[in-house]
């Protein structure tokens, strides 16, 4: 096993790991170490307790030399000044026998204090976005002189809307430098950051657990499409008896309020839905509704899930296939906890089937597949979405080849079990998130 010493970390620094009483880095500050130090943008996901903190303060201080320099190398990026008050006295910790100027900079207290005391000369920044942006606006900081920049718990930062206020702190620092991600899940609006601003970042995943639990049955549906899965959905959901607390995952905000409007019509006063879009207030009923039993359903992204504590869930419906493969493991594993025994169900179209072998292959372990019950109506309704793209009709060849069926179910699956999923995986992901601001530029959610 792998001891910090195997790092070869400065004195300062092992020593004050020793102090500290760790002896193993975790597997994400191992993983990290080699990464950040190369300098290369890096994005980091590892599940909460996993000691991100010290997987990206290590590599930094571990190659930051000491300095007179008044203006700051070092910005660590957090969503709360809860987390900016914890990081600059994890950082402290670390850095005990380094000679190491750290300021927190957060809302809610008295802005000129903060001020003077970057004016006195500072190392390492730690900052909320909003605060921070005040006070280089006002000219009391300059980040010219950045290296390194450090975006924690990125998934909350963009899930509580500071994505405009990270753009506007982008445009203030040096554009050569270096960008470091941490969040416990990978979600698509990081997907999306990461397309927008960060040039090949580097990502290191350490999977919630590759073994699922064993109290947790799984199995799959092949779908046709969304209103076919409406359907397979109202059947299953209709057996009150079994399903008696489901959590339903879906993509997106759109998604998810679509799909409740679909699922409303026959469970009236036993769904809930939470996504973003939603009001806090409205997303705390929502939960209440659902932890107290008077609502069975409650429909969720993945981001508003992450934090909840949730007991005793029967089942975990995944409505769609996460494009990442750990956060199908995040997902499933809102069931079967503290010994219970639970149930995922996973539906998926032809398109989603290599998002499918990706989980599989995360687990080493086929989802068994069921087939769809007689009763579940085929849909033949399209969404905008499922619907052939415009060029399609222009292409006498190609429209033909889909009213002959072309796109159908089993044809698919054959085709794809032949396809090197790794790469394809990736384009497929890059295609999908690319699409949105390909049609002419405009915004979908
Ligand atoms: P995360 O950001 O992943 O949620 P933190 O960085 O806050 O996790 O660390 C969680 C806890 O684990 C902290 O109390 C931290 O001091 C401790 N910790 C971090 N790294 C180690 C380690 N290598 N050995 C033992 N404890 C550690
Ligand atoms: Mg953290």
């Amino acid at each position: 096993m792998e001891t910090f010493e195997n790092l070869n970390l400065t004195s300062p620094l092992q020593n004050a790991i020793e102090d500290l009483g760790f002896t193993h880095p975790t597997p994400i500050q191992l993983k990290a170490f080699p990464v950040i130090r190369s300098g290369k943008n890096v994005i980091g996901i590892s599940q909460t307790g996993t000691g991100k903190t010290l997987a990206f303060t290590l590599p930094l201080l571990q190659d930051l030399g000491f300095t007179k320099q008044l203006t700051p190398r070092i910005l660590i990026l957090v969503p709360t000044r809860e987390l900016v008050i914890q990081i600059v006295e994890q950082v402290k910790n670390f850095s005990k026998y380094m000679n190491l100027r750290i300021q927190g900079i957060y809302g809610g207290t008295n802005i000129n204090t903060q001020k003077k005391a970057v004016r006195e000369g500072v190392d390492v920044i730690v900052a909320t976005p909003g605060r921070l942006y005040d006070i280089v606006i006002d000219g009391s900081l300059k980040l010219k002189t950045i290296k390194k920049v450090v975006i924690d718990e990125v998934d909350v930062m963009l899930d509580l809307g500071f994505r405009f206020q990270l753009n506007n702190l982008f445009e203030l620092l040096p554009s050569s430098r270096q960008n470091i991600m941490f969040s416990a899940t990978m979600t698509e609006e990081i997907d999306e950051l990461i397309q927008d601003f960060f040039i090949a970042p580097e990502t290191i995943s350490i999977a919630v657990s590759g073994t699922p639990l064993d109290n947790i049955s799984q199995a799959k549906y092949g779908v046709k499409n969304f209103y076919t899965k409406i359907n397979l959905l109202v059947h299953l959901l209709k057996d009150k008896e079994s399903y008696k607390k489901v959590l339903i995952f879906v993509s997106g905000k759109r998604n998810a309020d679509r799909i409740f409007e679909k699922l409303d019509e026959d469970f009236n006063g036993e769904l809930g839905v939470i996504h973003s879009n939603k009001t806090q207030n409205y997303r705390f009923k929502a939960i209440e509704k659902f932890e107290e039993g008077t609502s069975r359903l409650l429909l969720s992204t993945d981001v508003m899930a992450r934090g909840l504590d949730l007991n005793q869930i029967s089942h975990v419906i995944n409505f769609n296939v996460p494009a990442f493969p750990e956060n199908y493991m995040h997902r499933i594993g809102r069931t079967g906890r503290a010994e219970q025994e639970g149930s995922s169900i996973l539906l998926f179209t032809a398109k989603e089937r290599e998002f499918v072998e990706a989980i599989e292959t995360l687990m080493v372990h086929e989802i068994s597949e069921i087939e769809i019950p007689e009763e579940v109506e085929i849909s033949k309704q399209l969404t905008p979405d499922e619907r052939p793209d415009d060029y399609v009709y222009k292409n006498p060849n190609r429209n033909l080849k889909l009213q002959e069926g072309g796109a159908s179910f089993h044809e698919k699956k054959a085709k794809n079990q032949k396809t090197n999923q790794g790469g394809k995986y990736r384009r497929e992901l890059a295609k999908k998130y690319k699409k949105p601001k390909s049609r002419g530029g405009k915004k979908k959610k």
